[in-house]
């Protein structure tokens, strides 16, 4: 999704792809197929870039300091990624900052998961501390019989194995309200942008539905949200896109506790593309080249983002044009993969006035339903 905007500014984009099914291949014309967790694989990838920079979080941290070393502009840089790669160090980062961290603990035994849990109150949550993605590495863990027991205890009995990680997350389990986004982008200048603050919807744990800005959210909730990942972005020293993941908690302290951050243009963020002046595609790439940000307001009053994933139509391609027809102003976004169920395989965004919101909102689910259904 950043092949238009960097076409449209005239900059190059060159992708190493995954496998020769990625759907960045069919629309960007430099895309070798390559590994990125191998060191020479990367090299030659990188070799006379003006920069290299991500859509995942993945890449070896000791790889890109080698490529750094080497003389590689890599953006961002791995001490800032390495917040949205590790959520231990997210963790600790957010509390020296003093920003609102639910409670938290680093453990390394099923005893020290229990004695969180009997000091902070059942259940808690158990998170692998990389590599985790719409919520898998994620458990709740409802009593201390469960942590001895239940999957939990495997975890533990299997980190003695991980070479990526020793220790494991625990954090109570967070009564929120609903999920929120706060999005922003920022420069090696110092120059950084937040987006309005969005709601986001998950259904098993995967982004479903996104609204910006978040209905109803209390103004002052907001702007602390957005000073929050501003703050974060320029103390981490981040370039490019970063999306703050937060819970909304009304009632405490902040109104909203930092759940988790990714580095990069984020589902969350989606609905940028029709509905800022600013998509977060072009702004990342505006970023991490050092060039001026874009404006970031919403277009219209509300911007609302729908995902499709696989389900029972195999024939994606064939649906859209019942869709659009259906919801001539909704905006289908489709990424070319092959269906499969529960992958995430486009999504559809709207914008419109406030008073309309769930009108809206009925009609990018109503477009995607067709296009993943099959039918309304
Ligand atoms: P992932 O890396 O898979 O995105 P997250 O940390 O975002 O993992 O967790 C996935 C989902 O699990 C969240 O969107 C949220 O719904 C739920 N979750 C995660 N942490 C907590 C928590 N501390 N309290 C309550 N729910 C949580």
């Amino acid at each position: 999704m950043m092949a238009p905007a960097a076409h449209e500014l005239g900059i190059n984009l060159q992708i190493l792809a995954e496998s020769p099914e990625v759907c960045a291949v069919q629309v960007v014309p430099h895309a070798p197929v390559g590994d990125y967790t191998d060191l020479d694989q990367l090299r030659a990838f990188a070799a006379g870039v003006d920069v290299l920079t991500f859509d995942h979080e993945h890449v070896p941290t000791q790889f890109l300091e080698t490529l750094i070393d080497e003389g590689v502009n890599v953006q961002p840089r791995p001490a800032a990624l390495v917040h949205a790669q590790e959520k231990l160090e997210m963790r600790k980062a957010v509390e020296r900052l003093g920003l609102p961290n639910p409670r938290w603990a680093e453990v390394a035994s099923v005893d020290d998961l229990v004695s969180f849990g009997d000091e902070i109150g059942w259940p808690v949550v158990l998170k692998t501390p990389r590599g985790g993605y719409d919520g898998k590495g994620v458990l709740i863990v409802k009593t201390a019989e469960d942590a001895r027991g239940g999957e939990a205890s495997t975890w533990f009995d299997q980190l003695g194995q991980r070479e990526d990680f020793s220790t494991l997350l625990a954090e109570q389990k967070v009564p929120f309200t609903r999920e929120l986004s706060a999005l922003v982008a920022r420069r090696d200048s110092g120059e950084v942008r937040p987006w309005p603050v969005a709601e986001s919807i998950q259904v098993n744990s995967v982004c479903d539905e996104v609204i910006a800005p978040a209905p109803g959210l209390d103004p002052a909730v907001a702007q602390a949200a957005a000073d929050a990942a501003v703050r974060l972005a320029t103390e981490l020293g981040v370039t490019g896109v970063m999306a703050a993941e937060l819970f909304e908690v009304p009632g405490t302290e902040h109104g909203f506790l930092i759940n988790e951050l990714a580095m990069r243009p984020h589902n969350s963020g989606h609905w940028t593309q029709d509905g800022s002046h600013t998509s977060q595609f072009e702004q990342h790439l505006r970023a991490v080249l050092n060039w001026p940000l874009g404006e970031t307001a919403v277009k219209d009053e509300v911007a609302i983002m729908k995902n499709f994933l696989g389900g029972a139509n195999e024939d994606i391609f064939g649906k859209i044009p019942e869709a659009v027809e259906a919801e001539p102003a909704a905006k289908v976004h489709f990424y070319g993969k092959g269906v499969k169920p529960g992958r995430k395989i486009g999504h559809v965004n709207i914008g419109g006035s406030a008073a309309e919101t769930e009108s809206l909102r009925a009609a990018v689910t109503r477009a995607a339903r067709i296009i993943s259904d099959g039918h309304a």
